[in-house]
């Protein structure tokens, strides 16, 4: 049985990377699925690790070659997902773990209809505000932009299997493990348990 694509947006601000790393910590047969991108590395990121760090050339020609299940711009820079490990990954039945922006999710959700979108929200707009303005890693314009971004993304939210809101770290791992379990439970995925000869 192949593996299920998990895919996870939420807006800069909400707090997606301390959760994905909750879940990826407590869930040892979900492969992260590793981005390539345009942006520069930031301080303690491992190139093939947290991203693919490219130059722009390198992307166009991945978009180019179809390397590339989605892509997307986001505040100035290129994000895609390359296609080849993630199908790998699949087809030896482990599941994978998306963390992408929201055009990128649905249009991964387009092409693969049994992909489980998942959408992570902040218990209020304003803790958005307040996180990313209190990182004080970015400068306010660049915040301003994000902020835009992360009120069309709440627009889109609707458009997702399930919202997961982070008000406790905690909380919000145990909820996306919580959505895993019941993804794996139901009854297409179980069906092969009828059989007599199974
Ligand atoms: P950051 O620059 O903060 O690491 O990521 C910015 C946004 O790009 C985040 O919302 C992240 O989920 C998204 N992102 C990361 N990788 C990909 C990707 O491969 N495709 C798309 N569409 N978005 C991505």
């Amino acid at each position: 049985m192949s593996g299920k694509l998990i895919v996870i947006s939420g807006p800069s601000g909400v707090g997606k990377s301390t959760v994905v790393s909750g879940v990826m910590a407590q869930c040892d047969t979900l492969q992260f699925s590793v981005s390539a991108t345009t942006r520069p590395m930031r301080p303690g990121e491992v190139d093939g690790k947290n991203y693919y760090f490219v130059d722009h050339a390198t992307f166009q020609a991945m978009i180019r070659e179809e390397k590339l299940l989605e892509y997307a711009q986001y505040v100035g820079n290129y994000y895609g997902t390359p296609e080849a490990p993630l199908n790998e990954a699949l087809a030896q039945g482990k599941d994978v773990l998306l963390d992408i922006e929201v055009q990128g999710a649905l249009r991964v959700k387009a092409r693969r209809p049994d992909a489980v979108l998942i959408f992570m929200l902040a218990p209020s707009f304003a803790d958005i505000e307040k996180r990313l303005y209190g990182r004080g890693d970015t400068a306010p314009a660049l915040v301003e932009e994000r902020l835009n971004r992360a009120r069309w993304e709440y627009t889109q939210a609707p458009n997702y299997d399930y919202l997961v809101v982070n008000d406790n770290v905690d909380k919000a791992v145990s909820e996306i493990l919580a959505i895993l379990t019941a993804e794996k439970c139901k009854t297409a995925e179980r069906l092969s348990y009828l059989k007599e000869d199974n």
